[in-house]
């Protein structure tokens, strides 16, 4: 093996899973960017090559190239690296795009450096990356990104990720319709306060979902993916949010939520079999509103980001 050059695969995520929202998040399979990092012997962070999407060549100006200078700021070496990009998330998507580049950096360079840093510290760097893309630091899409399977934030300040457990035949549909949701307009949409008996509902529903997840009970994991506080808001921002949500469930899903701040919506299903009927389903809503799409269905991945 080449340990000046590593190729890796950095995967898409769903983040604010529900009742999870800024706090909860799961990584996924089949859909993911591609990276190589390369050492150099000149210093800083070279982007070399973008493929995929048009995105900043400039290191400050890219997500993994900010993740990435924070590292090297930490790790004062005598040598820099280099970055390909091959994109395959759209930004802007709302399955972590932006955290997918953030995390690729960090990863690849950490394991040619002969891994001097923890998933956690990886995370620190790439939550530096994502805020240049969100304006705030945040790792609900990065925490699954790097550890795979369910994470949950417990904490920004100091850093503290848990890692839960994944029931084995949980599989994610996700439906991106084409359209754009600005994350600052995702943002501005929702309530300041909210009501003492939402809060309670919700918080019921965080506990009960960890607890399902924990004892691999399927049917308490349905009946804790429900979200009071943010999807009433934000699901306007979503052309046939109910209907897609609706569909899901009436075929069989587990539960249907947003996907980060949106487009995406996501339904969790038991099994392949269940999650390719409601692909179906929801791909038949979709063909009838005119809006292009891309639907995906894939096992929730346990290994997170990995080297190819
Ligand atoms: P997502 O949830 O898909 O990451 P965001 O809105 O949080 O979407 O981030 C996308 C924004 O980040 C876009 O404005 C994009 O130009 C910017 N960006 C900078 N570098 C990258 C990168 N390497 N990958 C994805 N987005 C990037």
């Amino acid at each position: 093996m080449n340990t000046d050059s590593i190729k890796i695969f950095a995967p898409a995520t769903v983040a604010n899973v529900s009742c999870g929202f800024d706090v909860l998040g799961f990584c996924l399979d089949t859909i993911g960017d591609e990276m190589v990092i390369r050492k150099t012997s000149q210093k800083g962070i070279f982007i070399s090559k973008i493929e995929g999407y048009d995105l900043p060549f400039e290191a400050e100006k890219n997500v993994a190239g900010v993740s990435a200078l924070a590292l090297l700021k930490d790790a004062q070496l005598d040598h820099g690296f280099e970055l390909e990009i091959y994109k395959n998330i759209k930004p802007g998507s709302g399955v972590g795009s932006s955290a997918a580049s953030a995390v690729g950096s960090v990863f690849g360079m950490n394991e040619l450096l002969g891994r001097p840093y923890n998933k956690t510290q990886l995370t620190n760097f790439a939550m530096k990356g994502e805020a240049l893309a969100s304006k705030c630091e945040h790792a609900d899409n990065i925490a699954p990104a790097i550890f795979g399977g369910f994470t949950l934030v417990k904490s920004v300040a100091p850093l503290e990720i848990l890692q839960l457990p994944t029931p084995k035949d949980l599989f994610a549909v996700i439906i991106h319709p084409q359209i754009e949701i600005k994350t600052a307009e995702a943002r501005a949409i929702l309530p300041k306060n909210i009501a003492l008996q939402d809060a309670i509902t919700q918080w019921s529903n965080v506990g009960s979902l960890v607890h399902a997840l924990h004892t691999n009970d399927y049917e308490l994991l349905s009946k804790s993916l429900i979200d009071v506080v943010v999807e009433p808001f934000r699901s306007q921002l979503i052309p046939h949010f109910d209907a897609v949500r609706q569909s899901a469930l009436g075929h069989g899903a587990l539960g249907c939520g947003i996907s980060g701040s949106g487009p995406s919506i996501f339904s969790l299903c038991f099994g392949n079999e269940n999650a390719q009927s409601v692909a179906k389903a929801i791909k038949n809503i979709y063909f009838e509103t005119g809006i292009s799409f891309e639907v995906y269905v894939s096992k929730i991945n346990t290994e997170g980001i990995k080297i190819l």
